[in-house]
């Protein structure tokens, strides 16, 4: 079984059109390819940002596709839905209009004691900016609420898919601001591996910041995935991919270790 359920078109801030996305995917042999849409921001000023308008439109794009290459390839429509307290919520309900095959959810913004939100993974500048501004420059603390929000997320709703579960380690190699050995963080990889194991859902290994060439490994990291697996944590390989080409990225490297899961999503349609 050869997918990838984590896709970015031109729908949000990929760089190819899903139909683009779905020759890629059967010219390289796939048997089923997912497209995950960035979804919806309370506040949504973002221009590549489903709104729920939007997102009618985007679901009604990718089922005609599905249609049209149904006798080569399973298309499936999902979105990548943010938790932002008091915002966006991953849940189901929240979809329902478009009834996603899947929801991928992902914290991609901490919410600050004062009530910022700090992104995560925009820019190195940005992140060091947030944890000056909004978390009194303690990178300890932006982290730590950073998993602490990734677990709320993971007990209060219903989605399928945990997206890159430590998102907190983009900038970390070529911009070190923790240590990923620190008995702290370890606490926090138990824990959240914990909530994961008790949630029941599934955690992808994304090769996303592989191909844009910011970390040499997957997230979650190997000492997250130990964490995960002793949990018995079901785990799906995805590429996060924002282009056509890189709908494999790396997968190569984790296809022997991590399950191809066939069908991670629950159908919502007949
Ligand atoms: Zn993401
Ligand atoms: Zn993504």
């Amino acid at each position: 079984m050869k997918a990838n359920y984590h896709t970015h078109t031109t729908w949000c801030d990929g760089k190819d059109t899903p139909e683009a996305v779905i020759l890629a995917a059967i010219g390289k042999g796939f048997d089923a390819i997912g497209f995950s849409s960035h979804a919806m921001l309370p506040e949504d000023g973002t221009a590549w940002l489903l709104t729920p308008e939007k997102a009618v439109r985007y679901a009604a794009e990718i089922r005609a596709l599905a249609e049209k290459y149904a006798d080569r390839i399973r298309v499936l429509c999902g979105v990548e839905a943010d938790y932002v307290p008091g915002g966006a919520t991953p849940d189901r309900q929240a979809y329902a209009a478009i009834a996603p095959d899947y929801i991928i959810g992902s914290v991609h913004f901490v919410l600050a004691p004062d009530g910022a939100r700090a992104s995560v993974d925009e820019s190195q500048q940005s992140l060091a900016e947030g944890i000056r501004a909004h978390f009194g420059g303690d990178a300890q603390k932006y982290v730590r609420a950073y998993f602490a929000q990734v677990r709320e997320m993971l007990e209060k709703f219903d989605f399928d898919i945990a997206g890159h579960l430590d998102l907190v380690r983009k900038f970390n190699t070529r911009h070190p601001y923790f240590d990923e050995s620190a008995p702290w963080y370890l606490e926090e990889l138990d824990l959240t591996a914990d909530a994961v194991a008790k949630s029941g859902k599934t955690v992808e290994v994304n090769t996303g910041a592989i191909s844009r060439g910011w970390l040499d490994d997957a997230y979650p990291s190997v000492a997250f995935r130990d964490r995960l697996r002793a949990r018995g944590a079901k785990f799906i390989l995805s590429a996060d991919a924002h282009s056509a080409d890189a709908i494999d990225c790396a997968f190569d490297r984790f296809g022997g270790c991590e399950a191809f899961i066939p069908s991670p999503v629950r159908r919502t349609r007949p």
